[in-house]
């Protein structure tokens, strides 16, 4: 099978090299070192200000985002959450669970967040935000500079689930003014599923310790605690934080974050560039489009976009990614993350020139 979905994505082999070994033990001072590695990198990936700190928590994404919203807010806020799409909407169930005091941003799913909806938010004493910075269910990128120059302005605390975006898009927690944000093992790093990291500028650690956070596994002022010595109060899972070490050095020394946001975002405009002829439509505004995943809506009459999904894996051995919700007959996603090649993006296309040929598009 060749995938295409937004993860867990393909992994290159130096990754399942790591995967094939035996775990070993680490509560030692050798994988301590690995630790403290991860976290520098992890730190200068993000571009994060001096002196930030991460939380490595075994967990998919959603581990973060809800250890996120337990640890850098509580009933004395009051936050914005942006929901464009299943994510965003997950970000507003978060915040109902845990009883912070929220005000919704629904946008149509599809569309951007503008300075003229922001601007209606100004002055008016919100102490936090919280938005994704690739909406992956719809493929929007949000203008993270316009959303941080709005924070710094009205004194509020970022928190940004950069899961996909990570990678994909072009991200700076320091000119973005963004106090926190997250991403996933699974998507851009390309590593199996199992862990999710969260880096914390020093107003994120300040919250997070000063708040009695009800819980012991999402307690982050423990993880922070332990990281200083390179470890984590719970078991986590070694391998992949292992095979993160490896991935990261590796991106460290091929050009950095530049060139593989390069690499992901010439996939995505090669991909979108040889679908015109085909009858599929742009969910998203195209100067509004997140490099890591392609919507598409079937432009025909009557064609299901799930169906569309269906046939691609079961005839062809392609994984595109379907949609959930109200979306699913309407929308389905091509992922430009993980390990793809162009030939493989050139066998999807052909899969599909074949659906209309086949009169099924
Ligand atoms: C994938 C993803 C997540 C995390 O989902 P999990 O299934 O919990 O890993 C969170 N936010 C965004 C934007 C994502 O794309």
């Amino acid at each position: 099978m060749i995938n295409f979905t937004i993860g867990p994505v393909q992994t290159d082999l130096e990754t399942q090299k790591i995967g094939a070994e035996q775990i070993p033990y680490f509560r030692t001072p050798e994988f301590s070192s690995v630790m403290k590695e991860n976290e520098s990198l992890m730190c200068q990936m993000f571009d994060a200000p001096d002196n930030s700190r991460v939380v490595f928590m075994t967990g998919s994404g959603t581990a973060s985002m809800e250890g996120g919203v337990m640890n850098f807010f509580t009933q004395n806020d009051k936050v914005l959450v942006v929901n464009g799409g299943s994510f965003g909407h997950r970000l507003v169930e978060l915040c109902q669970i845990h009883e912070i005091p929220f005000t919704e941003i629904h946008l149509e799913y599809g569309q951007p967040l503008t300075q003229d909806i922001l601007i209606q938010f100004e002055n008016k004493g919100y102490t936090g935000m919280l938005l994704q910075l690739c909406e992956t269910s719809t493929g929007i990128l949000y203008d993270m500079q316009m959303v941080g120059d709005f924070c710094k302005r009205n004194g509020i605390f970022l928190f940004v689930d950069a899961v996909s975006g990570f990678l994909a898009d072009n991200f700076s927690m320091k000119q973005m003014h963004v106090n926190a944000a997250i991403t996933g093992s699974q998507k851009a790093l390309s590593l199996p599923p199992s862990m999710s990291f969260t880096v914390l500028d020093s107003e994120a650690q300040k919250r997070c310790v000063a708040n009695k956070v009800k819980s012991m596994y999402f307690n982050y002022a423990d993880y922070l605690r332990n990281g200083e010595r390179g470890q984590t109060p719970f078991t986590p899972a070694v391998a992949t934080l292992l095979q993160l070490n490896d991935k990261l050095k590796r991106i460290a020394q091929n050009g950095g974050v530049k060139y593989i946001n390069g690499v992901i975002k010439q996939r995505a405009e090669y991909f979108r560039a040889k679908i015109k002829h085909l009858p599929f439509k742009m969910f998203t505004p195209e100067n509004a489009t997140s490099n890591c995943v392609t919507a598409l809506l079937p432009a025909t009459e009557g064609v299901s976009a799930y169906r569309i999904f269906e046939i691609i894996k079961d005839e062809y051995g392609i994984w595109v990614c379907p949609n959930g919700g109200e979306l699913a007959e309407k929308v389905f996603r091509v992922g430009h993350i993980g390990n793809i090649t162009e030939k493989e993006i050139v066998q999807l296309i052909a899969a599909f020139d074949d659906l209309l040929k086949r009169k099924l598009i």
